[in-house]
């Protein structure tokens, strides 16, 4: 057991840690940046700190703040969410050297899986199919054309350290490369301190499956079934659903048993994800690991019935994995995520929220920290609200998330909620027939739908 715990984030998924820790019968801290001083999670946790300025080099992403925060409100553990310091192995390193549990997995881990080329040539050891790319990093642009030369356009650039879509080029040609490449390293330097880039196929009309995976500290481990998340705007998923409409129960068992022998490879422990992406002959091939809760869990939780962070704070107390060891799903269940931009050009809307009703009822569950009169600060992701809809069937499902969305009233900045309802009455959303280019059918290429 830990005395408290610091949730080393803001937003929705603040609000959803200290709630599973507030069950657990744990005291919670919140650390804040000053435009957050006012945020809902400073009011939920039992104590609150703050740890700098907006901008997020300062707060959020400056472990010595946060870690001097942990020390002056005597908490013993760390939950950083997702995003900011979540995939960074400083972060549990120094949590280690400090006394501190970082929850999550082990720095070790984190390291491997988050340089993305170095997953890629782990899991081909544990006999996962990975997408036919270059062996290695390519150095500079002669290298880039002779991989892609023996691959075969088109290819994606892809950075080593990358995430969030960033850094990422589809290349259709060698006059492309020569274009891109350079472009592509600039990019990744400046996003992740790093311009490694390595190569792989571009597969056109895949879908996006990921893995939940849970890994205990005594080596026993799980896979669940999966989550659909191809509805995706420049690598961003917009709308994700779990069980995924192309999925039956044959192929199931084959990308689940996959991933977890990849886990089981690794001794893998804490919350992760496996992302694959499946081609139109139902191949599926291993693309990245994140090493945290995805934005997406909910789904995952409802269609399992089960709260995935406690899961992983009770493994990170030591405790053994709590589940069947074949859990089923039931029903279905899909997320909206609701931003706070314009509908059209996707620009971000911060500013005051004036009025906000979120939906609720028998099978609804909204994630969200905003408030009426709450101001959204400019400097983090627009992120409002989680919508999740659980039902038995996939189409009930359908029809409580866009009654859902219809009910969710939201006065004084934009949302993406037009959008949304546009891609939930899509026939070919209703009929599951979609991939990754989904979106494309929204999206002129200046960014109007
Ligand atoms: P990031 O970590 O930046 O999110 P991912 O490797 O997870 O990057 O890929 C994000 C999205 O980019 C995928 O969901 C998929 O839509 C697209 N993508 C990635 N790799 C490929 C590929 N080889 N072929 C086609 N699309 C891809």
């Amino acid at each position: 057991m830990f005395s408290k715990i610091l949730i080393a984030n803001r937003g929705e998924i603040a609000l959803r840690i200290i709630r599973s820790a507030r069950e657990l019968g744990y005291k919670t801290v919140a650390v804040y940046s000053e435009p957050d001083s006012n945020s809902l999670h400073t009011m939920l946790a039992h104590e609150k700190i703050c740890i700098g300025p907006g901008k997020a080099s300062e707060s959020y992403l400056n472990i010595p703040h946060i870690l001097s925060a942990a020390e002056i409100t005597g908490a013993d553990a760390v939950h950083p969410g997702y995003g900011f310091l979540s995939e960074n192995p400083r972060f549990p390193e120094i949590c280690e050297t400090s006394g501190i549990t970082f929850i999550g997995p082990p720095s070790s881990l984190m390291r491997l899986m988050g340089d993305k080329n170095q997953a890629r040539q782990e899991m081909k050891k544990a006999k996962l199919p990975v997408i036919p790319g270059s062996e290695a990093i390519v150095e500079d642009l002669t290298e880039a054309k002779k991989a892609a030369q023996k691959i075969g356009y088109p290819v994606i650039l892809k950075a080593s350290a990358g995430g969030g879509g960033k850094g990422m080029r589809i290349v259709h040609s060698p006059v492309q490369m020569e274009e891109q490449f350079s472009l592509a390293q600039q990019e990744s330097k400046a996003a992740f301190g790093n311009p490694s880039l390595y190569l792989e196929k571009y597969i056109q009309g895949g879908r996006h499956i990921e893995i939940q995976v849970i890994g205990d500290k005594h080596g026993n481990s799980l896979a669940f079934g999966e989550r659909e998340c191809s509805i995706q705007r420049k690598h961003q998923k917009l709308v994700e659903e779990s069980p995924s409409p192309l999925i039956d129960e044959r192929f199931r068992r084959k990308i689940t048993k996959a991933a977890q022998e990849a886990v089981q490879h690794l001794n893998y422990q804490s919350l992760g994800t496996f992302e694959f992406l499946v081609d139109s002959h139902k191949n599926f091939y291993f693309m990245e690991a994140n090493t945290r809760v995805q934005v997406e869990h909910p789904i995952t939780e409802m269609v399992y019935g089960l709260d995935l962070i406690k899961e992983q704070i009770k493994n990170a107390a030591g405790q053994k994995l709590s589940f069947p060891s074949h859990p089923k799903i039931n029903g279905h269940s899909i997320e909206c995520r609701v931003n706070a931009e314009d509908a059209e050009t996707f620009a971000p809307c911060p500013g005051k929220i004036e009025f906000l009703a979120l939906p609720g009822g028998e099978g609804i569950r909204t994630d969200s920290a905003a408030y009426g009169g709450w101001v959204i600060p400019p400097y983090y992701d627009s992120l409002l609200a989680k919508l999740i809809a659980w039902a038995p069937s996939r189409q009930e499902a359908i029809k409580k998330i866009r009654t859902a969305l219809e009910m969710t009233t939201i006065v004084g900045v934009k949302t993406n909620i037009p959008l949304q309802l546009k891609i939930l009455s899509h026939s070919d959303f209703i009929k599951g027939n979609y991939d990754i280019h989904f979106m494309d059918k929204f999206v002129s290429p200046k960014g109007s739908s």
